[in-house]
């Protein structure tokens, strides 16, 4: 009993966070980051914020995961870290060459005031910044928001800061990623060119953050969206952002700025979203959804039609983003599972309105709530008072699942206890089959376990 001082009664609580199921703003703008091609990230803070960002990314992808740090000390932290970022500027464009550096702040650099803008504007003035490099800048405080917000607000940096208009449409496609595996942006790429849609994907972490191993390291892998990529994402026919709270922000920058028009959509997590991902790729293309891509969503229908009678009426506890949990609630609910209780770190005013919604008419008594007070410690308590059968929710849960014996899938970020979760889609009709297989294993390996020798059967 690691938890065993959760209680079941719940208190009203202000000002209190129990295991928070978010992380920070700059893990997020890190990750965002990395999906462009031979970028270096840069912390403005000190070393222990960068170390921990760099960390929580390394031990998800076990990948190594680069990134530079404006070292603060107690100068910095009182007379401000400007003279840090232009020496780090410097020291970062000539010792390890990046074409970017994208730099986001932290806690302590947004406390002191520091205004990146200005900083980066002195550092090109002051000829530190080389030609041909750029450097990009989002603000990250952590003590508001969550790592959701630093990756929204690091993608709308790199909208605003890299599109140009040259006044002619190039005919592609924009897809803004919101926060997705690499395996993910792979897949979201594979049903585009299925279709034959001319897309650019940004940001994108392939071949990034799942490099194949060769023996040597490389500082700035193959993959991410380049330099003159980003410049075309102003002359871009459309965009559709995949993800409300970690993508739109991208696709309205485009639109404020360039007048490309967008389509702001789930990612499609589950077949629902999938299919509206597909249409609207389709309709923005103007093409007809392929044969092959056809048969690819029977087959998941088919492999639902044989499973759905173990899912039916299992209830369910999820955590994690609001764009992972909102369509994945969507998925669960069209299996006739039922989500009784959802919880996520990050605020924001829909993304209750969005849960509910989509529980309206199956779970309309549903516990759901986000914000800082929608912790681990919070779905522990409502869990005690109303048991599930599965818990669906990044590694922090696996205490959780111990103490109540609840089967347990890992989803979202960060899974730092289990290799391999990065290679394999979970969007698409590819990834939702996966979904499917990983939920109706735990729970027959929980039938199988419970069962009494004269019960426990072999087929079932
Ligand atoms: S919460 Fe703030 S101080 Fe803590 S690691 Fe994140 S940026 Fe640094």
């Amino acid at each position: 009993m690691l938890l065993r001082h959760t209680t079941a009664e719940v208190k009203e609580r202000e000002g209190l966070t129990i295991n928070p199921a978010k992380t920070c703003q700059p893990i997020g703008a890190l990750y965002a980051a990395l999906g462009i091609h031979g970028c270096l990230p840069h912390s403005h803070g000190s070393q222990g914020c960068c170390a921990y960002h760099r960390s929580m990314l390394t031990r998800h992808f076990k990948e190594p995961v680069m990134a530079a740090t404006s070292s603060f000390t107690e100068g910095a932290s009182v007379f401000g870290g400007q003279a840090n970022l232009l020496q780090a500027i410097n020291n970062i464009f000539t010792i390890y060459e990046p074409d970017v550096i994208a730099v986001h702040s932290t806690c302590l650099s947004e406390t002191i005031g520091d205004d990146l803008q200005q900083i980066v504007t002195k550092a090109k003035d002051e000829g530190k910044v080389p030609e041909g490099k750029f450097v990009i800048h989002a603000s990250t405080p952590s003590f508001v928001g969550s790592h959701v917000t630093g990756y929204s607000n690091m993608v709308a940096a790199m909208a605003t800061q890299f599109a140009e208009s040259t006044g002619e449409k190039n005919g592609q496609i924009n897809i803004v990623a919101g926060w997705m595996e690499p395996s993910d942006m792979r897949e979201i790429k594979r049903l585009s060119k299925e279709l034959g849609a001319k897309i650019l994907l940004f940001p994108d972490m392939t071949d990034v953050l799942d490099t194949p191993q060769t023996g040597k390291f490389d500082m700035y892998p193959k993959g991410g969206v380049t330099v003159p990529q980003m410049k075309s994402l102003g002359d871009a026919e459309c965009s559709i952002s995949l993800g409300t709270y970690t993508a739109e922000a991208g696709a309205i920058a485009l639109d404020k700025k360039h007048k490309v028009p967008f389509e702001s959509l789930d990612i499609p997590i589950g077949i629902d979203a999938t299919d509206r991902f597909m249409m609207a790729l389709a309709k923005a293309a103007g093409v007809e959804i392929p044969e092959e891509v056809t048969r690819e969503r029977g087959r998941l229908v088919d492999m639902l039609t044989d499973m759905q009678q173990y899912f039916h009426g299992k209830k369910v506890a999820i955590y994690g983003d609001p764009d992972h949990i909102i369509p994945l609630t969507e998925f669960l609910v069209s299996l006739d599972m039922k989500p009784v209780h959802i919880v996520s770190g990050t605020p924001g005013k829909r993304i209750e309105q969005r849960l509910r919604e989509i529980l309206a008419e199956t779970v309309p008594n549903a516990n759901v709530k986000n914000g800082p007070q929608a912790d681990l410690f919070l779905l522990h308590q409502w869990i005690k008072n109303e048991p599930v059968d599965l818990l669906i929710g990044n590694s922090h849960g696996k205490f959780i699942a111990r103490d109540e014996d609840i089967p347990f899938i890992r989803f979202g970020f960060p899974i730092v206890d289990r290799v391999g979760h990065s290679y394999f889609p979970n969007v698409g009709y590819t990834g939702s089959m996966r979904i499917v297989e990983k939920i109706l294993g735990v729970l027959m390996d929980r039938q199988d376990r419970d069962a009494p020798d004269e019960k426990f059967e072999l087929v079932m």
